[in-house]
Formats: C-alpha cells, sequence, structure tokens
C-alpha cells in the first residue's frame, strides 16, 4: 500500500508525498502522520484494547533513553499499536520483539515498519504468549506504553515469571504509578507496591500529559522505570506465603493485620505464635509494614505451618 499523503500533512513529512517509513523514515510519533495512517487503514483507537497512541517524538525518545536501547539489546514491546514507540525503538539498533493483541495491526505495522530488518510483530496477547520461548533466556529489556486497563495484570505476570528482564520502561497511568512507588502508611502503599518493589528499583523517569496522545486519554501519565533486582529486596522462605500475606493485609487494609489474616483464611492460632515469633504487634496493620516486616511474618507463617 503506498501512502498518498493530503498536502497538508505532506509538508509536514519530509516534502514527499509518499509515507517513507522503510526508506526515508518519516517519524510515526506526529500528530499529522498519526491520523494519516488512522486514515489510509481505516482505524479507530479502540477504547477496549486501551489503544492511545503516541504522538510526541521527545516523549518516544525518552522511553528509548530510560530503557537505555542500543545496538545489541533485546527488547519486548508490549503493543506495539500503529509502531510508534517500535519505530524508535528500532531506530536505537536494538532487535525489537513487539506483542499485539489487535488482529488489524500486523498488517498496518508490516508497512509502517517495513525496511526495519531489527522488528518482529508477534500477534497475540501478552498474558497468553509465552515470553521465555519468544525472548530465549538471554537477558532483555521491556519497553511500552501499556494498555492501561490491564497494567497491573501485565506488570505483575512480568515479574511473577522470573524472567531474565534488566530493566522495564513504560508508560503508566500517573496514579498507578504513584502506587508502585508508595512508601509503607501512605495511602498509595499496597499489594502492587510491595510487589513491584520487592522485584524491582522503581522510579519515575518523567510526566507525559494527555495531548501527547491521539486520543488524549483522561487520566495523566508517566513513565516509570523499574530496574530489576537480581535477587529480590527481601530473601524470603516461600514467596507464595509472603504474596498470600501481603494479599490478606491489603484485602481489609483498614483492619488490623490480625484481623485481616484471618478474614483471608488464616487458622488464628497460626497467626498468633507467628506473629510472637517474629515480634511483629498484632494490632498492627498491614498497611504499615514494610517488605522485611513482611518477609519476617510470612516466613514466621511457614515455621509454625510446619511444627
Ligand atoms: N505503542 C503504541 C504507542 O505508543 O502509540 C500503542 C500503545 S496503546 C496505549 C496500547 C497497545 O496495546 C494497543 O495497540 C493495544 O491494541 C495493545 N494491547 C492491548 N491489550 C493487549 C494485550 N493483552 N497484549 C498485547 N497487546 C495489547
Amino acid at each position: 500500500m503506498s501512502f498518498n499523503l493530503d498536502s497538508d500533512i505532506n509538508e509536514e513529512i519530509n516534502n514527499d508525498n509518499r509515507l517513507k517509513l522503510g526508506g526515508m523514515h518519516a517519524t510515526i510519533a506526529n500528530p499529522g502522520v498519526t491520523r494519516h495512517i488512522m486514515k489510509a487503514f481505516n482505524l479507530r483507537a479502540s477504547k477496549r484494547l486501551g489503544q492511545n497512541f503516541l504522538v510526541d517524538a521527545n516523549i518516544v525518545r525518552g522511553i528509548v533513553d530510560a530503557v537505555g536501547a542500543g545496538p545489541g539489546d533485546k527488547i519486548l514491546e508490549i503493543g506495539p499499536g500503529i509502531g510508534t514507540l517500535t519505530q524508535g525503538l528500532a531506530e536505537s539498533g536494538a532487535a525489537v520483539t513487539a506483542v499485539e493483541l489487535d488482529k488489524k495491526l500486523p498488517a498496518v505495522l508490516a508497512e509502517t515498519l517495513a525496511g526495519y530488518d531489527n522488528v518482529q510483530i508477534v500477534p497475540g496477547d501478552i498474558l497468553k504468549v509465552d515470553i521465555p520461548e519468544l525472548m530465549g533466556n538471554a537477558p532483555f529489556k521491556v519497553a511500552a506504553n501499556l494498555p492501561y486497563y490491564i497494567t497491573t495484570p501485565i506488570l505483575m505476570a512480568l515479574l511473577e515469571q522470573h524472567l531474565p528482564i534488566s530493566i522495564l520502561a513504560t508508560m503508566v497511568q500517573k496514579e498507578v504509578a504513584l502506587r508502585m512507588i508508595a512508601k509503607p502508611g501512605t495511602k498509595a502503599y499496597g499489594a502492587l507496591s510491595v510487589a513491584v518493589q520487592y522485584y524491582t528499583r522503581p522510579h519515575i523517569a518523567f510526566d507525559v500529559p494527555p495531548r501527547s496522545f491521539i486520543p488524549a486519554p483522561e487520566v495523566d501519565s508517566v513513565v516509570i522505570v523499574c530496574d530489576v533486582r537480581e535477587t529480590p529486596a527481601v530473601e524470603v522462605k516461600d514467596e507464595k506465603m509472603f504474596f498470600k500475606v501481603v494479599k490478606a493485609a491489603f484485602g481489609q487494609r483498614r483492619k488490623t493485620i490480625s484481623n485481616a489474616m484471618k478474614g483471608a483464611g488464616f487458622r488464628k492460632e497460626a497467626i498468633d505464635l507467628a506473629l510472637s515469633e517474629s515480634g511483629i504487634d498484632s494490632g498492627r496493620r498491614g498497611e504499615t509494614f514494610t517488605l522485611k516486616e513482611f518477609a519476617l511474618l510470612a516466613d514466621a507463617m511457614v515455621t509454625v505451618n510446619m511444627v
């Protein structure tokens, strides 16, 4: 397919009358180019699939820099859309594997990213694809402008699998990023904070205003960078128990740890024993616990369950 641009966008793109993404590489991260691609392929951004396409080249560059993409890197991109961030990643020289759920888009990407031989498009659901099989055993990086409707399940799936990810740089809703970096005793602190901080060192890289997307989302966004730890932040005897305790604590966050755990189905005698063993005051709420305290309590639960 060739792209006969309307004359008004024509000037914006290389003073050419075709969108040459294989040769001259017009930048997709541009409102005119994005509108043109959407029109040429008769695309409508799907709300259901969380489609908000980036149209700001500075933001794309920011994500590429934040993830530190370059030659020799393998990058997994989640949801390439029409190829906006993919193009920036490909330009860095990294090998990019991009998984896209929308069945209409692989054909579009074949055109918009024509000429980039370092990009592999994989149709499918990131929550269902076999990532180790796709990426191999070598370390890789993750970059994404995540669909906001499933941000947490995607992050949790990536982290819980203990994949050889070195760094993860993604666009997320600002409110979610604040939960990811939240400290104990704050309103934003929850199971997501504990999980992200257990596996990674997260920080917010920069803010992204709604006008950087088409269509503009109704929420503020940020790019968050998570440096994946070589070993988790705290050592635990049983990771499953650790997250069971965390889930119980935040399931009923206004209750004391003792009552919250009872509510989650733990045996009262086991809870009492574990709390006394770990030296944690049974009247405290789990929302005030550090990762270390969750680890102490979870380890004590493992011990008392064995006796
Ligand atoms: N990367 C593009 C950009 O920055 O303009 C598009 C980002 S858009 C916010 C999210 C993309 O993720 C969409 O293309 C959407 O179709 C795709 N997506 C949604 N759910 C997905 C899933 N479960 N697995 C893979 N891709 C998904």
